[in-house]
């Protein structure tokens, strides 16, 4: 009989281990209580990676006054919010498809562990109770919302209620300058938002590269992004069309609306976890081990819930381990999620992009480290695309030459960052990349550059 796999949560750790576990034979139900492709479809990184899209063309155009083109672009709108609801109804549609025809039965209803073996649903017809073998929790997270935001959808956002936008906000303060708070500024600056920025720190993206976070800051302030640096939120007060952040320090900000991007707690609560002995962390994570599998043997987890790197590919990632773990395929020699080798990209303009080990780290751990830097200045696609901002930075062991980690500032850089994570994943040598015959005139050679 076939193995029997029940999934609460359709987002993409919950897809993919449908999809793994259904190709290598499984019999697999998804309990998905809004839509498949969760909340990485709706309202993360698809709805603002399309905005920012969006206000990158217009950035385009702007550049392309300074390649003798006399352009002019002006937003509609509703014709954003259309495009982002298409874009995301068609990831939608496409992934549910191909659950569908891998035969993955997919439940619309709110799931919970009853027991061990037993998972109950809510759904619009009724109560359906499920048992299963092995049961996969991927219900994610949202955004976390102190109780001095009185958040209203309206004004006073999370990042959920912030797109498709109703309209663009004519002055918006972003509170939180972390990845999700920097691509905000960016977003709604590259749209035509006046933006203020509070930042708790000294520095944007405070655990980044600070030479990263420089390039950024400096293009902020080339926007007219307002810095409040060093400065803490502390209350929010509506009033009709305007919105007054006050920060410990006396400082305020007097915006039209004020979105949160202050990080995210996760969906763990109502989980039923107690019912089958499941212990969680004290922030309410599932704690996992190394395949994922919770204090429960049959039980995994995969994606936020899990509290490792919020991200959707590692996600993704972790439910293709846990479905092979499940499955018992063992042909992989390299067998679980490795959280220091994830790359990851901010998609601000410049983009930013890393992967591996981060130069700050090496050097407060004593490590021994190459780091070479090359800036796109030198190379030939970024003058002729008119784009020779940021840099290409690459670290490796001194004595063996294995690449150890990198990053990228510019154009293109969570594209060209997979050279280096494949690098990184494989324990490539710098060799191995000067070696590769690499195309002329590209980006890509200075990654080659910065490898010699
Ligand atoms: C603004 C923003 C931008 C982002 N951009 C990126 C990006 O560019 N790249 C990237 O890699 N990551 C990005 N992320 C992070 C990424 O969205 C998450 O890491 C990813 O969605 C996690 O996937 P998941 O499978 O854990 O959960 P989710 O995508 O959150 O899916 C969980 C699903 O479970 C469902 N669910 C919850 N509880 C129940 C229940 N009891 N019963 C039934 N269903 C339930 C929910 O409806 C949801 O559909 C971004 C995050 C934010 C906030």
């Amino acid at each position: 009989m076939a193995v029997r796999f029940v999934i609460i949560g359709g987002g993409p750790g919950g897809n993919t281990a449908a999809t793994v576990a259904a190709m290598l034979g499984a019999e697999v139900t998804i309990v998905e209580r809004d839509v498949i492709g969760g909340a990485a479809h709706l309202w993360d990184c698809i709805p603002s990676k399309a905005m920012i899209a969006t206000g990158g063309e217009l950035s385009e155009l702007t550049r392309a006054r300074s390649m003798g083109l006399a352009a002019e672009g002006h937003l509609d709108v509703d014709a954003l919010r259309e495009r982002v609801k298409s874009i995301e109804s068609r990831l939608h549609g496409a992934t549910k498809l191909m659950l569908e025809s891998q035969g993955v039965r997919l439940i619309n209803g709110t799931g919970r562990l009853k027991s061990r073996h037993e998972i109950i649903v809510d759904t619009a017809d009724g109560i359906e109770e499920i048992g299963a073998d092995y049961i996969l929790l991927a219900t994610g997270s949202r955004a976390r919302v102190p109780d001095w935001a009185p958040v209203d959808a309206e004004r006073v956002l999370t990042t959920r209620e912030a797109y498709p936008p109703a309209e663009i906000p004519d002055h918006l303060c972003v509170i939180g300058s972390g990845v999700t708070g920097v691509e905000f500024t960016h977003m709604f600056s590259a749209l035509g938002s006046k933006v203020t920025l509070v930042v708790s720190r000294q520095q944007v993206l405070p655990y980044k590269d600070p030479e990263v976070a420089a390039v950024l800051e400096a293009e902020f302030l080339r926007r007219g992004v307002q810095l409040l640096k060093g400065a803490r939120a502390h209350t929010i007060r509506r009033d009709d069309d305007t919105v007054r952040v006050d920060c410990i320090d006396g400082r305020h900000v007097d915006a039209s609306h004020v979105v949160l991007a202050i990080g995210s707690v996760p969906n763990s609560e109502g989980l039923g976890l107690e019912n089958a002995g499941v212990e969680v962390d004290p922030d309410g994570y599932v704690t996992i081990n190394h395949n994922c599998l919770s204090s429960v043997e049959h039980i995994y987890v995969a994606g936020d819930l899990s509290g490792k790197l919020p991200l959707s590919s590692v996600a993704s990632m972790q439910g293709r381990k846990v479905a092979e773990h499940i499955m018992g395929v063992h042909a992989r020699a390299h067998r679980h999620v490795d959280y220091e080798k994830a790359a990851s990209a901010i998609f601000t303009e410049p983009e930013i992009a890393e992967v591996g080990l981060a130069e700050a780290e090496a050097f407060a751990s004593g490590r021994k480290i190459r780091v070479t830097k090359v800036p796109f200045s030198t190379n030939a696609k970024a003058l002729i695309e008119g784009d020779p901002r940021g840099f290409v930075k690459i670290l490796s062991d001194p004595a063996t030459g294995v690449v150890l980690g990198g990053s990228i500032v510019g154009r293109s850089a969570a594209e060209l960052i997979s050279v280096i994570a494949l690098a990184v994943t494989n324990n490539l040598k710098v060799s191995d990349i000067t070696d590769s015959l690499l195309v002329h005139p590209a980006l890509a050679e200075s990654l080659a550059d910065a490898a010699s």
